[in-house]
């Protein structure tokens, strides 16, 4: 397996390899780009069943980044990190603090947050090791649990939609079905009945689904049904990939925005829910709340000004919508665009020199 045939091409910096034998740790850290700022992104803590495998997913996941930083206006770049194991079983703290160790040593280029496989705790420990962490926990002066966040933003998103598809973004009477009432879907369930909302939801774990029935009295169905239901919003909260060929032609709803990563199977059923009539709102584009709040830790965090940030979701979805009606691009095509975009722009405007070199002295 060659590294570079798999980073070249697609503008990838850097692939770090972070090994330490006592402790078990095999991680990589791989930074897509940091044209706008330092490369943030979480540390997937996974049990791949090769090395290769474990590569093409920490690639796929930091270019991601990316765009998703560039979209939501931030000034970071994307990167990502795996680490190689059974979270259940190989995590300890020996571990992490050498990982820790290995972000350190990037000198900031590279800022980890949680992700599959991690928690909020194990941020408390890798930051033992390291200053360019965030989402840690409160105690330590981080941000929390993000989800409700994502979910804040996620709203936001869903009102975007209702305007540019009903032409109103109040969301009173609207119907709305969640696929995945876990950490971001059940913030989204309260919000979403809040504001007058009629909720549906489905989930594959009977707890979370009869949480959600106890704390906001809506109704349910089947797993298989959530998608097919006659409503004016599906939202993915679960998986990714649930727009899907199988998926497509059964879909009755208006518009699609949820909270769920990678919600298109590839790129064609962004083109395949144009032509359906269908608006979609790019998943990287309305699930970066959480994002948005942990890059508000860098500067001492502010739960007041991280959300007014995320609020910024519908300003953003509102630009790719005119682009996408302009242009006459799928709104998945114009999300990337208008990230790129944002990328050539800004990395222009920093070929302006500024201070090198101290003022004199003299
Ligand atoms: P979670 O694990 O807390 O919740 C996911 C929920 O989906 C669970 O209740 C689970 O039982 C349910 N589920 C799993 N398979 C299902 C199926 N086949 N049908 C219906 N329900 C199913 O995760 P989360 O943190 O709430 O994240 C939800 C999605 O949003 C994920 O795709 C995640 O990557 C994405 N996301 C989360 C955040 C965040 O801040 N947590 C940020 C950005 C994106």
């Amino acid at each position: 397996m060659s590294v570079f045939e798999h980073i070249n091409g697609d503008g990838y910096e850097q692939v770090v390899y972070c090994s330490d034998d006592q402790s078990g740790l095999r991680a990589i850290i791989a930074i897509h780009s940091t044209a706008l700022g330092p490369a943030l992104g979480g540390t997937r803590f996974y049990p791949y069943d090769s090395e290769e495998r474990a590569l093409v997913d920490v690639l796929r996941l930091a270019k991601g980044m990316t765009y998703k930083a560039a979209a939501a206006g931030l000034d970071l770049g994307g990167g990502k990190a795996v680490i190689i194991g059974d979270p259940k079983r190989d995590k300890s703290e020996e571990l992490l603090r050498a990982y820790g160790r290995f972000v350190e040593s990037l000198g900031g280029r590279y800022i980890t947050a949680e992700d599959v496989g991690t928690q909020l705790e194990d941020m408390d420990v890798v930051k033992r090791e390291s200053r360019w962490v965030t989402g840690c926990s409160k105690t330590y002066g981080g941000s929390g649990d993000p989800s409700p966040v994502t979910a804040w933003g996620t709203v936001q998103g869903i009102r975007a939609c209702c305007l540019e598809y009903f032409g109103d973004a109040d969301l009173t009477g609207r119907s709305i079905a969640i696929q995945g009432v876990g950490k971001v879907g059940h913030a989204l369930c309260g919000y979403l009945v809040e504001a007058g909302a009629k909720v549906t939801i489905a989930d594959i774990d009977v707890d979370n689904l009869a949480r959600a029935v106890r704390d906001f009295g809506v109704e349910t169905v089947n797993l298989d049904e959530i998608h097919k239901v006659d409503v004016d919003v599906f939202a993915p909260c679960a998986l990714g990939g649930v727009i899907n060929d199988d998926t497509i032609s059964e879909l009755n709803c208006k518009i699609i925005a949820g909270s769920a990563n990678n919600q298109l199977a590839d790129d064609t059923h962004g083109d395949k829910l144009r032509d359906l009539g269908i608006l979609y709102a790019p998943d990287f584009v309305i699930n970066a709340g959480g994002l948005i709040n942990v890059e508000d830790e860098l500067r001492g965090y502010d739960r007041e000004r991280a959300m007014k940030k995320v609020e910024g979701i519908y300003r953003g979805l509102q630009m790719i919508f005119t682009m996408a009606r302009e242009r006459n691009l799928s709104t998945a095509r114009a999300a990337m665009e208008f990230a790129e975009s944002r990328i050539r722009k800004i990395s222009r405007i920093r070929l302006v020199r500024t201070a090198e070199y101290g003022p004199p002295t003299f």
